[in-house]
């Protein structure tokens, strides 16, 4: 057992020492300002850890090293404190009434000539003495271990984490003082002595990582909050409405990611999209510095239109951005640039749609007016309201009233697919006989249907359902001015409508082009036209059947179409029926 204590008090010592070399070494290597503190505050305990019991062997008189013992122990937790201050900050009366009252507890202290050897039976003065001091050491180590503890909550994963394991390691070194300076009838058990050494040990790695923990470290520690991340981005990316918040969530999680504290988004055109923890000032300081160095992580984003950055600042507890961080930021920045550019698109996209529907309704309605004019003269015309008309211009007549109809129903489905894009499309139902206004549809028709050669197969009897009269027709109309405009002329166009069970049945066939399997799908889209040698000839808006099927399904009906190339095409309005 004792061989086993001088072992571990060996490796305790050796441990302390590596802790020391290690914080000096890597904060030399980094000059980082803001963990000065913290550094001095290790490695002074490293150097307790390592005088103190040697005292003996140091070929000095004994008192002086004691005192300096004392002094460098006093230092350790000072040191603490002040890296709380600049986390933290106390308020410089605070800092001075500290200072003061840490300087006078080391002069009594010195002036106690306090024994190295804590077995040896104190004075009460030196009691006093050696209390003061313990206290004022764990005061000054307590209150930042639970500052910094509380602090830790709701940090990034890494900085809070790391702000845990410094307080758990002064936590036990805090108890490893407590037994080993006040209660000494403790340390005449082999057994707590045992277990203090395991603790003093165990407290050094958890030092260390809370100074520069390891990547593995690191990245087991912000595992939970990166599973967390991609969830998020992915909802971010593909859902967020617009650039603002989409940057402002995208810069959120990323400082959270890398335990920075604050930064900023930069547009392409130079613009800040976003900032989050700093003031305007700072960010313009920020974006006219160089790239980045090792408390500042700029990623640039490769956006549509330029390129853009996002920079990361260092929270006063994660100063560096090691390689791992900037990694992981870049493969982040990728997304994001997708996100951003995918919002952009959808906006531009939407601006896009209501400016077509915006010139949809203005011209429809515009135009409108006109016509009415026209195709009213031009019956009054053909009808001789006006006068004689020469022989050759009578022959014409039909043709220009045709014409007028073909535009004024063009207009009429251009006012109807505005009404409907706006959502002011309500319907005005009624209960209707659907052979009747099929009927009328087609007489509208008429003039159109001169070359073809129509066949119209209803039942001899009502079939009533409840329809928009109106729509109901422009449905009609549209499946057979369609049949008639893709079809040869003197082919066949059959109407024919069939009632079945709670359903009725309205086919339009044709013999004309045909529609391939691969373009049906696109038959019904907004402007969808089919684009090929048979159709080249034939003008059209592509808004005709994406209506009528609209149409149809607002009825609670649909439309279909069955059709192969060059073999004719049949489309089926179902309709359901009004069995009152
Ligand atoms: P439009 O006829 O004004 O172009 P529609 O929405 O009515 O618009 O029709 C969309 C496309 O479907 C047409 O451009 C045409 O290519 C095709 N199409 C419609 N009806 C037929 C048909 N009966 N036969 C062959 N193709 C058709």
């Amino acid at each position: 057992m004792t061989v086993l204590l001088q072992d571990l008090t060996v490796a305790i010592q050796v441990a302390f020492g590596l802790l020391a070399i290690a914080t000096l070494a890597d904060w030399i290597r980094r000059r980082d300002a803001q963990r000065t503190y913290l550094v001095l505050a290790l490695v002074f305990l490293a150097l307790v850890v390592l005088i103190g019991p040697n005292a003996d062997q140091l070929g000095v008189s004994r008192q002086p090293v004691t005192d300096i013992t004392l002094v460098i122990f006093l230092l350790s937790g000072y040191f603490l404190l002040l890296f709380r201050d600049s986390l933290i900050p106390l308020g410089a009366s605070a800092r001075v009434i500290i200072t003061v009252g840490i300087t006078i507890i080391g002069a009594v202290g010195i002036a106690a000539g306090l024994p190295s050897d804590p077995n040896v039976a104190h004075t009460p003065f030196q009691v006093v003495a050696l209390s003061a001091v313990v206290a004022t050491w764990i005061v000054c180590v307590a209150e930042p271990i639970l500052r910094l503890g509380r602090a830790s909550i709701g940090r990034p994963a890494v900085e809070g984490s790391r702000l845990r394991a410094l307080s758990l390691g002064y936590a036990g070194l805090i108890a490893v003082v407590l037994v080993g300076t006040l209660a000494s009838s403790l340390t005449q058990n082999q057994g707590v002595v045992l277990a203090t050494d395991v603790v003093a040990l165990l407290v050094v790695p958890l030092l260390y990582a809370s100074f520069s923990p390891p990547v593995w470290l690191r990245r087991l520690w912000s595992q939970p909050e990166e599973d967390e991340f991609r969830g998020a981005l992915h909802d971010l990316l593909l859902y967020t409405p617009d650039r603002a918040k989409l940057a402002e969530r995208a810069l959120d999680w990323s400082t959270r990611l890398v335990g920075g504290a604050s930064g900023f988004i930069v547009d392409s055109d130079g613009k800040i999209l976003v900032s989050r923890g700093m003031t305007t000032d700072e960010v313009a300081q920020h974006s006219a510095r160089a790239p980045s160095n090792h408390s500042t992580l700029v990623v640039p984003l490769d956006l549509a239109h330029g390129k853009g950055s996002m920079t990361i600042v260092a929270g006063p507890f994660t100063p560096l951005f090691g390689q791992d961080e900037v990694f992981r930021l870049r493969q982040y920045a990728g997304s994001i640039t997708a996100g951003l550019d995918r919002v952009s698109l959808t906006d531009r996209l939407a601006a896009l749609e209501k400016a077509k529907s915006e010139f949809l309704n203005i011209a429809s309605h515009e135009l409108r007016g006109p016509m009415t004019v026209i195709k009213g003269y031009l019956t009054m015309i053909a009808a001789g309201s006006l006068g004689d008309v020469p022989p050759k211009t009578k022959t014409v007549l039909p043709l220009l009233i045709a014409k007028s109809d073909e535009v004024n129903s063009l207009l009429e489905q251009m006012i109807e697919a505005s009404r409907l894009e706006d959502g002011r499309m309500a319907l005005k139902k009624e209960r209707s006989d659907i052979t009747e206004l099929t009927d009328a549809a087609i007489e509208n028709l008429r003039p159109l249907l001169s070359d073809h050669e129509l066949k119209v197969d209803m039942p001899p009897r009502p079939v009533w359902a409840d329809v928009d009269p109106d729509r109901f027709q422009i449905v009609v109309r549209n499946l057979v001015s369609n049949a008639v405009k893709y079809s040869p002329s003197g082919s066949r166009v059959r109407v024919r409508i069939k009632p079945n069970g709670a359903h009725a049945m309205l086919s339009v066939t044709d013999e004309g082009i045909g529609i391939a399997a691969d373009d049906q799908p696109r038959l019904f889209t907004r402007f969808g036209r089919i684009e090929n040698k048979a159709t080249a000839h034939t003008s059209g808006t592509g808004l005709g059947l994406w209506l009528s099927r609209e149409i149809a399904r607002m009825h609670d009906g649909d439309l279909t179409v069955e059709s192969e190339t060059g073999r004719g095409s049949t489309f089926k309005l179902d309709i359901p029926l009004d069995r009152g």
